[in-house]
C-alpha cells in the first residue's frame, strides 16, 4: 500500500521519520520518573495545610486507583493485582476509605471539585454496592459541582448494561472504553478476548444511560497487526461513532514490564508496517470526520476538547487533555499522584506499605517534587506546546518577571530545524504551534525540559 497523502496536515513519512524522538508524554513536568524518592509526608501535609488555610484554593480533581484485573493483558504496563477473587476489593476498600478520611481532615473548606476519575487496573471489578460505598465515600470529602465530570475506565469484558445502568445512577457522565483491535489473532496474542459485539453492546449502553464523551483506546503495534487487520478495526471502531479515540503506540519493553514477556517478538509488526499503520490510521479518523487533538488523541469537532484546542482553553493533567482549567489533583489508592499548587506527590506503589502506612495514620507518599521557579516556568511552556496554545512573551515577562526570547535563548535555537520545518513559529514575541506541528509537539516540547540530560529510569516511548 503506498504512503497516504496526508493533505489535511501536511505530514509524511520523512517528516515524522526526521521528527519522531523518543520522549515523555508531559503529564507532568517534571515528569513522574524525575519525582524524588523519599519525598517527606510531612510536605504533603504542608501543602494540603496551606490550601486549606488559603482564602481561595483552585477546584479540585481526584482520581482514585483501582489495581485489580481478572486477567493479565500481555501488552500491560499498568499498576494493577490480577486476582480473580474479588474478595480481595474489600479489604483494598477499607484502606482506601481510611487514606480519603487522612486526607479529607486535611481539606478544610475548599472541597469543591470538578473532575473525578476511577483508573485501574479494572474500577468494574468491583461489585455494585462496593463502588457505591465508594461513592458515597468520595461525596462525604468533596462537593462535586453540579457540571463535574465523573470518569471510569472501562473494560467491556467486565460490564453488561445493567453495569452502565448502575454507573449513570451513581452519576458518572463519561466514560472510556479499552478496545485495543478487534481481530480475533491480536486479542489472541495479547489475552484479552472481546468480540467487537460485547463492545458495541456496552457503548451503546453507556451512550442509552446518558454517558458523554465517550473515549475508545485503540493501541496499534501489537502482535499480528497487518495494516489490513487494523484498518478493519478502524472500519468497525468508526461504525460504532465514539466522541473521542486514543490512539496509543504499544511499546514492547519486556525488561521493564513482566506481562510483556508473554508476547512473541517475531509476532510483532516490523516498524515500517506501524508507520504505514499510523499513517493510514490518521487519515482515516480525519477522513471519518474525527479531529486530531494532540499527542494520540483524536475528538469529533463539536466535542469540548476540540472546541477548547480552538479557543485555546485546552489543558494537559494526568488524566491526559482536558477542558478544566488548573485544577489541584488529590490521588488515592497505589501509585495515585497527585499535585497541590508547585508540588507532585505520588503514593507508594505496592499495596502493603502503602496500606501500612494509612493505617498508622500516615500520608502513604513515596516519591515527589517541589518545583523551583525554573521548573513553574518550564512546565508552563511545555504544557502550552503539548496543547498548541500559543506563548505570548509579553504576558509570560509579566507572569515571571523573565524576558522569555533571552532567557530560553539556547532552547529557542535547538528549535530552530523544528521552525524551518513548519512544526511552530516564531515571531511578533510569540511562539505558536500550526497544525502542521501538532503532531510533533511532544518533540518540541522537549527542548526545554531539564532534565532528559539527566540519568533516568524510565524508558520513553516514540510517537510511532
Ligand atoms: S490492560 Fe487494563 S485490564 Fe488489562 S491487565 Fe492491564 S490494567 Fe488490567
Amino acid at each position: 500500500m503506498q504512503t497516504p497523502d496526508l493533505a489535511q496536515m501536511d505530514i509524511s513519512a520523512e517528516l515524522i521519520r526526521r521528527f519522531d524522538r523518543s520522549g515523555p508524554r508531559y503529564t507532568s513536568y517534571p515528569t513522574a520518573d524525575r519525582f524524588q524518592p523519599g519525598y517527606p509526608a510531612a510536605n504533603y501535609r504542608a501543602h494540603l495545610q496551606a490550601r486549606a488555610s488559603a482564602a481561595a484554593a483552585p477546584p479540585l480533581s481526584v482520581y482514585v486507583h483501582l489495581p485489580f484485573c481478572e486477567s493479565l493483558c500481555y501488552f500491560c504496563a499498568c499498576n494493577k493485582i490480577i486476582t480473580q477473587d474479588h474478595g480481595k476489593a474489600a479489604g483494598y476498600l477499607d484502606v482506601l476509605f481510611a487514606e480519603m478520611n487522612l486526607v479529607g481532615a486535611l481539606l478544610g473548606s475548599h472541597r469543591r471539585a470538578v473532575q473525578l476519575h476511577l483508573g485501574g487496573g479494572t474500577p468494574t471489578f468491583l461489585s455494585a454496592e462496593e463502588l457505591a460505598a465508594l461513592m458515597v465515600h468520595l461525596r462525604r470529602h468533596f462537593e462535586f459541582t453540579a457540571d463535574a465530570e465523573l470518569g471510569i475506565e472501562i473494560d467491556p469484558r467486565t460490564v453488561g448494561a445493567a453495569t452502565l445502568a448502575m454507573l449513570a445512577g451513581l452519576g458518572f457522565n463519561r466514560t472510556s472504553f479499552g478496545v485495543q483491535d478487534f481481530n480475533p489473532d491480536v486479542q489472541k496474542a495479547v489475552n484479552r478476548i472481546q468480540p467487537f459485539e460485547m463492545v458495541q453492546g456496552a457503548l451503546l449502553a453507556a451512550r442509552a444511560n446518558g454517558f458523554r464523551s465517550i473515549n475508545t483506546d485503540l493501541i496499534y503495534g501489537l502482535p499480528k497487526q497487518t495494516l489490513a487487520t487494523f484498518s478493519h478495526t478502524l472500519d468497525q471502531l468508526i461504525g460504532l461513532s465514539p466522541d473521542r479515540i486514543a490512539l496509543y503506540n504499544y511499546a514492547h519493553l519486556p525488561e521493564r514490564f513482566k506481562a510483556q514477556r508473554l508476547i512473541h517478538a517475531e509476532d510483532l509488526p516490523s516498524a515500517e508496517t506501524r508507520l504505514q499503520i499510523f499513517l493510514m490510521s490518521l487519515q482515516r479518523l480525519q477522513e471519518a470526520g474525527y479531529v486530531y487533538i494532540g499527542l494520540d488523541h483524536f475528538a469529533k469537532p463539536d466535542d469540548e476538547l476540540n472546541r477548547a484546542r480552538l479557543d485555546h482553553s485546552l489543558h494537559r493533567n494526568f488524566q491526559g487533555y482536558t477542558t478544566r482549567a488548573e485544577c489541584d489533583l488529590i490521588g488515592f489508592g497505589i501509585s495515585a499522584i497527585g499535585k497541590i499548587g508547585n508540588a507532585y506527590i505520588q503514593n507508594q506503589h505496592i499495596r502493603k506499605p502503602w496500606a501500612e502506612a494509612v493505617l498508622q495514620g500516615e500520608l502513604p507518599v513515596s516519591k515527589g517534587v517541589d518545583l523551583s521557579a525554573e521548573d513553574v516556568m518550564r512546565r508552563e511552556t511545555i504544557m502550552a506546546i503539548m496543547c498548541g496554545v500559543p506563548i505570548d512573551f509579553d504576558a509570560f515577562q509579566t507572569r515571571h518577571g523573565v524576558d522569555f526570547e533571552a532567557h530560553f535563548s539556547p532552547e529557542l535555537a535547538q528549535l530552530a530545524p523544528h521552525a524551518g520545518a513548519g512544526l511552530l513559529q516564531l515571531g511578533g514575541r510569540r511562539l505558536t504551534m500550526p497544525e502542521k506541528g501538532r503532531l510533533f509537539a511532544r518533540a518540541s516540547a522537549m527542548a526545554f525540559d531539564q532534565y532528559l540530560g539527566q540519568p533516568r529510569t524510565a524508558t520513553y516511548s516514540k510517537l510511532i
